[in-house]
């Protein structure tokens, strides 16, 4: 072994056995429970012959050592990155978010209470819930409290710096805007999946899922439409590697020009449907209608939503000018409504180019709501017109839609449509992902893509971000004393603490 790789090892196996072992005293916990705690939502959980070892290994200054030989080097490799995202945590493990409007619409709650969050999950939703001795209290009268926020159509696959797309780093995006759980639309393929989860993935804070791209090497504008590249075999294969992290399949930019016999009207329509029914997972599509053309037949709205769709699969980029949602009469199409009603999903999407008032605030007003509100941010829209989240659920809060809606779509909706119903509820036992939410009062303006806007007095506005039951962002520092009232026996005052 060279020196260097040795002082490495050594340098890494002395701060896993401190940092572990300063957890497992904290939590009183055993190394199993541990370990299988940092590992078990991977998709490298323990088996049961590894628990059976573990449960062997002496817990001395020979734990650690004996640990990584037990793990295999992807575990390993999870276990050190999941333990340095754990030790950038700070604050204790239990927190009460007091007299907050708790906004929780899995559990139908909508009103005055108090959250306590203890050891990363939700440990009470009640009205005056008593401190626990040691507890954190933070006052969040005034502000909203909800599940943390889940966006499932972004693009976040930011080292793929070939591509012509432009992508956002997640963390920068989603956490001041309360958003837990990204899901990034199909960036990446089979060829290209391994890359984007050891770059990007298994790195960033807030939780990020995938639909995997039919095309192989991901979304690049120069595969999009070819065939060769629509690989079911491979993106099954990468789906049933990555059970935790894939959620779904993705297409999109599928054009409508020049048919042949290898580029027909429905070819990747067919691939990415006929991968989702191997593995047994739901498409979401960025598919539009087009004319009859070269011979072949028109791809009807009404085939997509009713045919080739099936209940549980999802239509990205529901009210772009270009997809029927709404009709030139201004009336929901009845397909629309048809296809929603059978269990299709309506999603978002709202991107640089998918997003006009004309459909939307049309939509809006007949009472026809999207199951889920998503970004489909990228680098071309970050800054305007999407921003974030909370902008996005801002705007159809403006549009009429009542608050506890825009929640339920922004929480609990995308949560069943990406299968992991875990998430997106305040739930007793749930992982603690919370968001609160400030409604401003003020003249706000919302632009669409098209160039028209809205405007309205009210804007909601991400105050402070739970994840996993850390305060990871805190807009106006409510969790925090006033820097002249910390005790003088605490560190703060001590020059020391703050060198590194
Ligand atoms: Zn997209």
């Amino acid at each position: 072994m060279k020196l260097s790789r040795f002082i490495m090892v050594f340098a890494v196996l002395v701060f896993l056995f401190a940092f572990a072992g300063t957890a497992l005293s904290q939590r009183g916990g055993d190394i199993v429970t541990f370990v299988s705690e940092i590992l078990k939502d991977t998709d490298h959980p323990l088996t049961d012959a590894q628990v059976k070892q573990l449960k062997e290994i002496p817990q001395n200054r020979e734990a650690i050592q004996k640990l990584t030989e037990i793990l295999t080097e992807e575990q390993n490799d999870l276990f050190r990155r999941n333990l340095r995202r754990r030790r950038g945590r700070r604050g204790p493990s239990t927190i009460l978010l007091k007299d907050g409007q708790v906004i929780d619409p899995a559990n139908n709650i909508n009103g005055k209470m108090d959250v306590l969050v203890d050891n990363g999950k939700i440990a009470n939703v009640a009205k005056n819930i008593k401190a626990p001795e040691g507890a954190q209290v933070v006052d969040v009268s005034g502000l909203y409290v909800t599940p943390g926020i889940i966006d499932i159509h972004a693009h976040v696959f930011y080292t793929d710096l070939l591509n012509n797309y432009r992508w956002v780093i997640p963390d920068d995006k989603c956490i001041t805007a309360g958003v837990t759980t990204v899901v990034d639309a199909g960036s990446s393929g089979a060829n290209t999946f391994a890359r984007f989860k050891d770059e990007i993935i298994d790195r960033s804070r807030v939780r990020v899922l995938a639909f995997l791209n039919i095309v192989a090497p991901g979304m690049h504008a120069e595969y999009e439409n070819d065939h060769t590249q629509f690989k079911v075999g491979p993106a099954v294969e990468t789906a049933k590697k990555y059970p935790q992290t894939i959620v779904g399949f993705k297409t999109a930019h599928y054009s409508s020009r020049d048919y042949d016999e290898f580029h027909g009207p429905w070819t990747i329509a067919d691939s990415v449907m006929a991968a989702a029914n191997i593995a047994k997972l739901p498409v979401m599509l960025d598919f539009h209608p087009a004319p009859a053309s070269d011979g072949y037949p028109e791809r009807s709205f009404r085939d997509i939503l009713l045919k080739k769709m099936r209940p549980g699969d999802i239509y990205t980029h529901c009210f772009a000018r270009m997809f029927p949602v709404v009709l030139e009469d201004g009336k929901v199409n009845p397909d629309a409504i048809k296809a929603q009603q059978q269990g299709r999903i309506f999603d978002v999407g709202h991107g640089g180019g998918s997003f006009v008032f004309l459909r939307a605030a049309k939509a809006i007003e007949q009472g026809f709501y999207p199951n889920s509100i998503s970004t489909d941010l990228h680098a071309g829209n970050s800054n305007s017109p999407v921003i974030d989240m909370c902008y996005l659920m801002s705007k159809f809060l403006c549009m009429g839609m009542p608050l506890e809606d825009v929640i339920r779509c922004s929480t609990i909706n995308p949560a069943r449509e990406i299968n992991r119903p875990e998430l997106g509820h305040l739930s007793v036992g749930a992982v603690a992902d919370i968001a609160v939410l400030d409604m401003l009062k003020g003249k706000f303006g919302y632009p669409d893509v098209g160039g028209g806007k809205i405007t309205s007095d009210k804007r909601l506005q991400c105050a402070m971000t739970l994840f996993g039951g850390s305060i990871i962002f805190d807009l106006n520092a409510i969790s925090m004393p006033e820097w002249e009232d910390i005790p003088k026996d605490s560190s703060y005052w001590n020059p020391a603490s703050f060198a590194y």
